[in-house]
């Protein structure tokens, strides 16, 4: 059997692994556009802020594609599947046969409009060699504008602050994270980023950057010049899916699959970043572009490549991080679009140092907040996971302390 791999992120390795674990003399190849051994994407943060030297990311030994006996066709980039002739065409015009395809390519950052975006130091965040490009312009720059107030924009802020510059932050919405938490967490959050010496403007979004050969300043839509030495846009990421066959594989934002990781395309799978399926807390297809995800996404293809029939339950939305002095859990769906048929409860708030959120449909629990005081944040993720139906008033589950061994009685 004859697998081929686009992608060599933890989506593709994960799948790469999974099918040597099945199958001891099969053909694996994996084709990725960069040139570095597999690495971890997260961390290119650390890089900015000085905490890891560039290159020093590696997720596997520098064995790894010997031991696994996968053939790595690294720098090399897809540019198109040819389904019916089981062929992936090169951009230097070669062509890849195989039985089985992964397509595991992740995802581009969501590009940003805006007038002067060709001067120099204004960068996105999404590869080891854009950190790297990072770390090059800190030299002699005093003053940053990150946009956006999502995970890559709180990472980019952090390591920037960490290297002692002026930051801005100028978020789109009305809090950061809100893709991730409400309202009043997010205003919590914004609290602490504020006490903590960034200055975040929300609401506001950049219309144009100017410069001489390199950037000088941001322009905001309202019309203000925020003087600065260099510009990180994290504004989102759009699953990689321009080498996608039209009409013969499905696409909607991200390739459609199945329980199985299976696309529209027999024998062609897709897992991670650019997979998009069923969303647990949702009920409905969604992008869940998260590491953890891609690591259990791209196993469960690899298996089902090989052939053993797995079933993967569904992708969740899910998140613990440190915001300075605050502990943030997020899980599943906690702003649903339509507040019609969901119960909220809340308890706490910035007053009282911790918060803590439940979002019920029915009697099923599809999304939870906490700031501090998280310790019970995995139950709650498994309550959600399972699908456990809660049969006490969700008044009592919100409160901190509650004995969730309570709900097995
Ligand atoms: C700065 C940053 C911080 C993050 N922090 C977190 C976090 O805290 N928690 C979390 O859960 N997630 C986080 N993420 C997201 C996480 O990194 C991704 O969800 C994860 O890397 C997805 O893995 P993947 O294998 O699907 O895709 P990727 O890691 O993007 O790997 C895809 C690979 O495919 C290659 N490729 C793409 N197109 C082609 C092509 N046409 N031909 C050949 N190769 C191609 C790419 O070069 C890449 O090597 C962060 C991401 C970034 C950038």
């Amino acid at each position: 059997m004859k697998h081929v791999i686009i992608g060599n992120g933890i989506a593709g390795v994960s799948a790469a692994e999974a099918i040597r674990l099945l199958e001891a003399t099969a053909d694996i190849t994996i084709i990725g556009d960069e040139t570095f051994p597999p690495y971890s994407r997260p961390m290119i943060s650390h890089v900015l802020a000085g905490s890891q030297p560039h290159g020093k990311l590696p997720i596997r030994s520098e064995h790894f594609y010997a031991d696994q006996k996968i053939t790595p066709l690294l720098g090399r980039r897809a540019v198109g599947i040819d389904v019916a002739g089981r062929q992936v065409l090169l951009a230097d015009d070669t062509r890849i046969g195989f039985d089985r395809l992964l397509i595991a390519a992740g995802a581009d950052p969501r590009p940003l409009k805006a007038e002067g975006l060709d001067l120099k130091n204004i960068f996105y965040m999404r590869t080891q060699e854009h950190a790297k490009q990072q770390v090059a312009a800190l030299d002699g720059a005093r003053r940053a504008v990150v946009l956006g107030g999502g995970l890559v924009g709180f990472k980019a802020a952090y390591g920037l602050l960490r290297r002692g510059l002026a930051v801005t932050m100028l978020i789109t919405s009305g809090y950061p994270l809100s893709m991730q938490v409400d309202e009043t967490a997010g205003r919590m959050i914004l609290d602490e980023l504020v006490r903590h010496g960034l200055t975040v403007q929300v609401g506001v979004t950049v219309r144009a950057f100017e410069g001489n050969g390199s950037v000088r300043a941001a322009v905001t839509d309202a019309g203000t010049r925020l003087p600065c030495d260099m510009v990180i846009i994290g504004k989102g990421v759009l699953p990689c899916r321009t080498f996608i066959p039209k009409g013969q594989i499905e696409v909607d934002l991200g390739v459609v699959v199945d329980e199985h990781l299976q696309t529209t395309a027999p024998g062609i799978y897709a897992a991670g970043d650019v997979a998009e399926m069923v969303d647990i807390a949702r009920g409905c297809r969604w992008v869940n572009a998260l590491w953890p995800e891609a690591v259990g996404q791209g196993r469960v293809a690899g298996l089902n490549m090989a052939g053993r029939e797995v079933a993967y339950p569904g992708s969740l939305s899910r998140n613990v991080m440190r915001v300075f002095d605050l502990d943030v859990l997020t899980v599943g769906n906690v702003t649903p679009r339509e507040e019609a048929g969901y119960r909220i409860v809340q308890t706490g708030g910035a007053a009282q140092k911790y918060y803590r959120r439940l979002v019920l449909r029915d009697d099923l629990l599809v999304g939870a907040v906490m700031i501090n005081r998280i310790e019970q944040g995995g139950v709650l993720r498994s309550l959600i996971e399972n699908r456990i139906p809660i049969r006490l008033p969700p008044e009592r589950l919100v409160a901190p302390g509650f004995n969730f061994g309570q709900l097995l009685y």
